[in-house]
């Protein structure tokens, strides 16, 4: 908690305006959504994609009174009971304030980097050194120059040791990690190919990471790497290795596959012991080592290490959204639990609006003290729960303290046991737990029942491709984003929850039930239907669902409807057909239009748009160029008949990145969305959907034998057969078939073998080691998979059937 005065000591602030000078200020808040508790927040306007000074407003009408800012012309007079710290640079201030909490812990502080694994390395430090010591650690991959700032804020001395995960995506941006972090005992995980944008070198980029360590008394590193020369002379270097110099020793690895374990004997000063790691893949293996070497740094011997190592799970890291029994929706973020965890996983559960009720199910968090207690009230103070359910003894100081009811359970058992009688039915339900609770046992049974082939959808990724997006728009125009087709296949209103939050304009489906389906689940944002028909006008309107309007029978009807049901200046949207020839008026059409519109006051026009045939195709710019101009004539003709003004869009995802020209009032972006990059690396887009499923059997079969319907699949070799669940009534085309289509397990490609069947297909997994019930990629390269039976990613995406189970994450 920091009174103003200190902030002001910290922050150096070129200018003060102080309204009230007693404010205590305990939360950080960049986003004006998510203020929690607004009268002890500060609140940064940081500039992003979007300028954080647009939002001073929204925050301080939600009651934020601090607020650090670069620019005074957003201040006026308005907002005289606020707190305004003037800086040159918003980050930098919240950055400093981080390195302040830091300095004022007396513990160790470890700070983790590399180039992959570094999440997974903190995870497992905390698991293993949590047994016996209170560990603060950063949330989730809270990595970032902004990440970082945030992820400082709540430390505090109840902690024995901090673990702090540092990233970077450009170079020089460690010197900011390493003022803020400080790390005393350094980890570096690896230095790879990954996020090499922005560097010339992999030395370069070694020598960037470890300027996270330019003060720290020792850095653990795999010996291979060599970082001796790039580190200061008084820093230690703490490795393992092969290598006759390396400090601890390893002798012999030995892959058990069939036991799922690796076996590494390690020698370190008089001590020598096998370390039973619970994975094999050689990534697992590496973070596991690096976490053995650190504790054997912090003085534990080999046994205990060896006791605790065979106890670590991979991580599941990422807070998922699931189906429930009774209509209740699951979010589970069940892997650990900390203030800042918690408050994201908060805010998703707020972003869902398909159920009024709102549940909480919650563990006891990692090294609770005093402080965490304090702020945990103050947090859960600020929510609107329809039921509060508490998981261990150390909670009961909630009862009485929040104005939900609450129920606390002595344990996850006693959960369990009385499960059944909470009659969960209807309900957004977040169950939000550290590991050792395995609350996931909880999340599990109040889940649907999945087939075992499910599309994974990342909403993370969906967000990030927005924010790409968005950032080539001029900040005027608008972004309609089309979740039509259940979203290209990705589901409807888990992901237009997603778009709503993040404030998008406009959504677009292309049937009225679409429309129907999100309004029944709490969407709010004004909602286009491409292909309204005259049987469902009656929902189109009972729902304010916006039909195109392409044809002079549909208008008609539209405004007979609207005038039995006495409606008037109701939004459409007109649609033009300037080229595609599929639905629209013709431009020469358009008199007859007008006339009517004119006449009528059923209808209002809300825009005037079209669609192009071929924007992404350099070969047709002269088509695409002569269809925005008469999508302009179009509109300038209607403009000057109508005594209002309405939009016009032409815009889709291809047209966003090579026709600025058709941004127009507002976009319409479809596929880019879902993280197909069409236009390939304009921009740095993630993949959205993951179809996986699982191998039912594997046969060794002698050759001549042949798989599957009318023998098509012929062995030459005795081979090894994986059977998969996932044929063409999951949307796994036919032609896939007879090595037409490749799969991935474990990061190895393998092809099919035979006919596909209808729920099943076999493979040829031969050569690769493989075992039952282990996961499948489908497609490991949509683009390639499309391209190889002929057709387009659009078409593979929404033809995965609805059968399959998606299940959402927020990574
Ligand atoms: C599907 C669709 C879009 C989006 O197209 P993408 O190529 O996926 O961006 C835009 N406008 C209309 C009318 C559409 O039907």
């Amino acid at each position: 908690m920091y009174t103003i005065d200190v902030v002001e000591q910290i922050l150096e602030p070129k200018q003060l305006i102080l309204a009230n000078k007693d404010s205590i200020i305990t939360h950080l808040v960049y986003d004006s959504r998510k203020v929690i508790d607004p009268v002890g927040s500060i609140f940064f306007a940081l500039q992003a994609v979007r300028d954080g000074h647009r939002f001073i407003g929204d925050a301080y009408a939600k009651g934020v009174r601090n607020f650090v800012i670069s620019e005074t012309s957003w201040v006026g007079n308005k907002y005289s009971e606020a707190n305004f710290f003037v800086v040159d640079n918003v980050l930098g201030a919240m950055q400093k304030l981080a390195a302040h909490v830091r300095s004022k812990f007396t513990k160790p502080v470890i700070g983790i980097t590399g180039s992959n694994g570094k999440t997974v390395v903190k995870e497992w430090l905390t698991e293993l050194l949590g047994v016996d010591k209170k560990i603060y650690q950063s949330p989730k991959s809270y990595n970032s120059q902004l990440g970082v700032a945030l992820a400082l804020w709540d430390l505090n001395d109840d902690y024995d040791y901090a673990i702090i995960e540092a990233g970077i995506s450009l170079p020089n941006e460690m010197d900011n990690q390493q003022v803020m972090i400080r790390p005393d005992i350094g980890v570096l995980t690896n230095i790879g190919q990954a996020h090499a944008s922005g560097f010339s070198s992999k030395e370069e980029k070694a020598r960037e990471k470890v300027k996270l360590f330019s003060a720290s008394k020792v850095v653990i590193s795999p010996g291979k790497y060599n970082i001796r020369d790039f580190l200061n002379p008084n820093v230690a270097n703490f490795t393992f290795g092969y290598e006759m110099d390396d400090i601890v020793q390893l002798s012999s690895v030995q892959e058990h596959k069939e036991l799922g374990q690796t076996w590494v004997t390690i020698s370190f000063q008089q001590q020598q012991g096998i370390v039973y790691i619970p994975f094999t893949d050689r990534a697992s293996i590496e973070n596991a080592l690096i976490c053995v070497t650190t504790l054997l740094y912090l003085g534990y011997p080999i046994a205990d290490i060896t006791a605790r190592i065979a106890k670590l799970k991979p991580l599941e890291m990422r807070l998922q959204l699931r189906k429930g029994k009774n209509n209740c929706s699951i979010i589970d973020d069940s892997y650990s639990n900390d203030l800042a965890s918690l408050q994201i996983a908060l805010d998703f559960l707020n972003q869902q609006q398909q159920h009024e009720k709102r549940t909480l199910i919650l563990s006891e968090m990692e090294g609770m003290g005093a402080k965490v207690k304090e702020k945990l009230t103050k947090v859960l103070r600020g929510q609107s729960l329809y039921r509060l359910i508490l998981v261990g003894e150390d909670l009961e100081f909630l009862e009485g303290a929040v104005q939900t009811d609450v129920l606390l359970y002595a344990s996850t058992a006693d959960l369990i046991a009385g499960l059944d009688a909470l009659g969960f039915a209807d309900e957004s339900i977040l169950v939000k737990g550290s590991r050792a609770f395995h609350l996931e046992d909880v999340s599990q049974l109040l889940a649907a029942k999945t087939h075992e082939t499910v599309l994974e959808i990342n909403l993370h990724a969906i967000e990030h491709n927005l924010k790409q997006y968005r950032s080539l728009l001029p900040p005027e125009v608008k972004l309609m984003a089309m979740v039509k087709a259940f979203s290209y296949g990705s589901g409807s209103f888990e992901v237009a929850n997603l778009l709503q939050f993040n404030k998008v304009d406009y959504l677009t489906v292309a049937f009225a039930d679409e429309g129907v389906e999100l309004r029944q689940n709490g969407i709010e944002l004004p909602i286009m239907v491409l292909s309204p028909d005259e049987q469902a006008f009656e929902a189109v309107v009972a729902n304010r669902l916006e039909p195109e309007i392409y044809s002079f029978r549909i208008l008609r009807a539209f405004v007979d409807f609207l005038k039995t049901k006495k409606v008037s200046s109701y939004p459409i949207h007109i649609k033009i057909d300037t080229g595609m020839h599929r639905l629209g008026f013709l431009p020469t059409e358009l008199p007859e239009v007008i006339a009517v519109l004119s006449v009528v006051s059923e209808v209002r026009v809300a825009s005037v748009f079209s669609h192009l045939v071929a924007s992404g195709d350099s070969n047709q710019d002269t088509f695409t160029r002569q269809q925005i101009e008469l999508l302009n004539a179009g509109a300038d003709l209607l403009q000057a008949e109508l005594k209002y003004p309405f939009m016009r869009h032409i815009a889709n995802t291809s047209a966003i990145i090579r026709w600025p020209s058709a941004y127009l009032d507002m976009v319409r972006l479809g596929i880019g969305l879902y993280g197909m990059d069409l236009d390939q690396a304009t921009l740095d887009l993630e993949t959205v959907g993951q179809l996986k499923t699982t191998i039912t059997q594997i046969k060794e079969l002698e050759a001549g034998e042949t798989i599957g319907y009318d023998r098509k699949g012929v062995l030459h070799r005795k081979s090894r057969i994986a059977t998969v669940k996932i044929g063409y009534a999951d949307g796994y085309n036919r032609r896939f078939g007879n090595g037409v289509g490749e799969m991935m397990i474990n990061g190895q490609l393998v092809p099919t073998i035979g006919n596909i069947c209808m729920d099943m297909c076999m493979l040829d997994v031969t050569d690769v080691s493989v075992f039952e019930e282990e996961e499948v990629l489908v497609f490991p390269d949509l683009g390639k998979a499309a391209s190889v039976i002929g057709t387009i990613p659009y078409e593979l995406l929404v033809g995965i059937s609805s059968r399959v189970k998606r299940v959402y994450f927020y990574e």
